[in-house]
């Protein structure tokens, strides 16, 4: 009976595996044809000065509406989009759109793209970059392209060649997700970053863990003195923003000063914000 039990686990595991599969296969396809109907949106999340509540830069989420599914979150149709080299074009799309968007919000205000990976073996990366900033009108030094270290893990010519380009052409460099990779101080000295964006998972305990509040004035203080601006993702509550502060965060970022956003809702929420600061004491 054991043995029939554990046969029938096995074959239970390798439905759930072939349904998954299979799951997976469909979205692929879903993808694709969304990449042919551009059937992607860029929503839009403040960052803001946590010492004058100004909003200095926005970032570019992508959202995926699907016909029937509803909205697939990134954390399932990135790495699909990535496996199948999918992302190239839809960072394309994102970077001339995010762009386009942020032409028309106050000039001091910057926009924030994510890139992956896969999109560093594209040897026309910098070439769309500069193409997106021409079609916009948007001066370089208000875009910011975001990178994890997995960009860099690979430590490639194509990477510090495509990296040397953005530099010379004014645009700027932030480490995403801070703190969950390997050697991320060896990036720091090798890499011209303006932003470090500390990990929320860091921000999560902050409340309750001594730890994490330690990591965090540590990285606020490596930044500060490396002229490296330090965010702190994923500020929830008012608590959280007054610890990263005193610990010395320069800027945060997360539902607490607002979700992810359209288009049209952020730059509103923009000027609102510059007629009146968002309150962060
Ligand atoms: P990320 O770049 O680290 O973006 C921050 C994520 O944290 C976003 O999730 C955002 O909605 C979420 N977030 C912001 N504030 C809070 C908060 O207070 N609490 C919590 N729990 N979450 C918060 P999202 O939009 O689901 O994106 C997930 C990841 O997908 C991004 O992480 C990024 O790695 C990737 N991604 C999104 N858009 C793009 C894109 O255009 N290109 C590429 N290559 N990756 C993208
Ligand atoms: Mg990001
Ligand atoms: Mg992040
Ligand atoms: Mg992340």
């Amino acid at each position: 009976a054991a043995k029939n039990a554990g046969g029938g686990g096995h074959r239970f595991f390798a439905a759930a595996m072939e349904s998954d599969a299979q799951q997976r296969r469909a979205l692929e396809l879903d993808l694709r044809q969304a990449v042919a109907g551009e059937a992607f949106e860029l929503h839009f999340q403040p960052l803001v000065n946590l010492a004058t509540g100004r909003i200095t830069t926005c970032e570019a989420l992508l959202r995926w509406h699907h016909p029937t599914r509803g909205a697939v979150p990134p954390s399932v149709f990135i790495p699909i989009a990535e496996e199948t080299g999918l992302i190239i074009g839809i960072g394309e799309w994102a970077l001339r759109r995010a762009c386009e968007e942020a032409a028309r919000w106050p000039d001091g205000v910057k926009v924030a793209v994510n890139l992956s990976p896969v999109q560093f073996r594209d040897r026309n990366l910098a070439a769309h970059v500069v193409s997106a900033l021409a079609r916009s009108g948007l001066p370089a030094h208000r875009l910011e392209l975001e990178i994890t270290e997995r960009v860099l893990l690979e430590e490639s010519e194509a990477t510090t060649h495509a990296i040397q380009q953005f530099r010379t052409l004014g645009v700027s460099l932030s480490l995403d997700d801070f703190g969950t990779g390997y050697s991320s101080l060896n990036y720091l000295r090798k890499f011209p970053f303006a932003k470090i964006k500390i990990d929320q998972s860091f921000i999560r305990d902050v409340d309750c863990e001594a730890e994490g509040r330690a990591i965090i004035r540590a990285v606020a203080g490596l930044g500060t003195s490396l002229g490296i601006t330090v965010v702190a993702e994923g500020l929830e509550t008012k608590q959280q923003m007054a610890f990263v502060r005193e610990d010395g965060c320069h800027e945060g970022q997360g539902y607490l000063f607002g979700r992810p956003m359209p288009a049209a809702e952020v730059s509103e929420r923009i000027r609102g914000a510059i007629a009146r600061p968002l309150l962060v004491a």
